[in-house]
């Protein structure tokens, strides 16, 4: 058994001071408030929260970061860059840039990451030999990061989506192909569960998979977690309605994708008959405000669909911060910039989003509360940095970064230590997996 003593934590909703946490098999056993320390317990001070959930992340795209702001450009222009990187990538060095990238996020709290993972196949096309050598190599990365994940293995089968039909695949992206949803689905079931991995499943977006294929992937999925990327750019909105006469998320609710288990994200330009469809429908909506604003797509509707009843999770996406405190904050300061009103989500809507909604959207009911039967995932604040020193324990999530987390236990073991994490120099990790993906780029 573990015992935490903390200074205050945050139990549904907001700071409890002097609060005893109990663990034992990975479970938290007992949550006692206004207690105090007792021999043997870990003293952690500042502000003890859930575990943070990332519910969208290509680690991949983490080789970008600092790369791509030379020359202006579009979403599409972005995406040419980031297919050269994905042309590169084998296994091995899959693995070594996505622990570090993993490894990262747990320094910022993250306790379960959500990977949106298409990069299936070698380059130059054919099958490795083990057909998930790409994904294996996520699994084996994220158990020496120490967080969880929820690998949503995604369909993709055409090169895009114009006025006229899909395109074929064009160069790199013969790596994310299976051929046809049927195959995907082979290959998917030949992944197995285990303790702290779940295996979810991603439509890429009705660009890449046409609207005949979706009933197969989505009956695949079969009530795990299904994520989508639906409307990040007005050009998709123009090429569905042109060639389907619907919206993404019409042409995801005729076809059965949309529902409890199903995550849309981004959800950035919807019509009202949109927002009402996600919500109605029970699917959460991802933000990536970073990611958004990096790619310049939009701010999505957020207000108007939490309150039409969607729950909102919040993803790294490209990684272009990796600090999803910072997510959390942003998603309330761009609807402030559109609306013209503070306050639009509450800081304790907020944490929710960024603990609890998230796990329940990665598939893991049982994460993301600090609570008895709750896995016992828990992430130190400092109240006391540069950045949080005097503000109201309740709205910490408005002055906070991902350097302010001190220690990270997930499921039970400590994973982060007076901010250092167990794999030792994350920064060098990182600049040794992606320095070599740019040597003569
Ligand atoms: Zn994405």
């Amino acid at each position: 058994m573990s015992s935490w003593w903390c200074a205050s934590a945050w139990l549904d909703g907001g700071p409890v001071d002097d609060v005893r946490i109990t663990a034992a098999g990975g479970r938290i056993t007992a949550v006692q408030p206004g207690q105090p320390p007792r021999p043997g317990d870990h003293r952690l001070t500042g502000l003890v929260l859930p575990g943070f959930a990332d519910a969208h992340s290509h680690a991949f795209h983490r080789s970008l970061r600092g790369r791509t702001h030379d020359r202006g450009g579009t979403f599409w222009t972005w995406r040419r860059r980031m297919y050269a990187v994905a042309g590169r990538l084998d296994p091995d060095s899959h693995l070594a840039l996505a622990r570090a990238v993993y490894a990262g996020l747990v320094l910022a709290g993250v306790t379960c990451v959500g990977e949106f993972h298409y990069l299936h196949h070698p380059a130059g096309g054919g099958r490795y030999a083990n057909p998930n050598a790409m994904s294996d190599a996520l699994v084996e990365a994220a158990a020496d990061a120490g967080l969880r994940l929820t690998l949503l293995d995604a369909c993709y089968l055409a090169g895009g989506l114009e006025g006229t039909g899909h395109l074929p695949l064009d160069g790199v992206q013969a790596r994310f192909a299976d051929g046809d949803a049927d195959a995907w689905a082979a290959r998917v079931a030949l992944l197995p569960e285990r303790p702290g991995l779940r295996i979810g499943a991603a439509v890429h977006s009705v660009r890449a998979v046409p609207a005949a294929q979706l009933p197969a992937v989505a009956q695949a999925a079969a009530g795990r977690p299904l994520h989508v990327h639906v409307s990040e750019q007005p050009a998709e909105n123009e090429a569905c309605r042109a060639y389907y006469g619907r919206t993404p998320a019409g042409l995801l609710e005729q076809h059965g994708v949309l529902g409890p288990s199903t995550t849309a994200v981004h959800a950035t330009h919807l019509t009202g008959d949109d927002v009402a469809a996600l919500a109605g429908s029970g699917s959460t909506v991802c933000a990536c405000p970073s990611t958004e604003a990096d790619l310049a797509d939009g701010v999505a509707p957020l207000r108007r669909l939490t309150r039409a009843g969607a729950p909102l999770a919040l993803g790294s996406d490209q990684h272009a911060g990796s600090d999803l405190i910072a997510e959390a904050r942003l998603v309330e300061l761009h609807q402030r910039l559109v609306t013209g009103q503070r306050g639009c989500f509450r800081p304790a809507e907020l944490v929710d989003a960024l603990t609890v909604d998230g796990h329940r959207a990665l598939g893991w009911p049982d994460a993301g509360r600090i609570a008895p039967g709750r896995r016992a995932d828990l992430v130190a604040l400092r109240l006391d940095s540069v950045r949080t020193a005097g503000c109201a324990p309740g709205q910490w999530m408005m002055a906070a970064s991902a350097a302010d987390v001190h220690t990270v236990v997930v499921d039970g073991r400590v994973v982060v230590s007076d901010g250092q994490h167990v794999l030792g120099d994350v920064g060098r990790l990182l600049a040794a997996a992606i320095d070599p993906l740019w040597d003569d780029a």
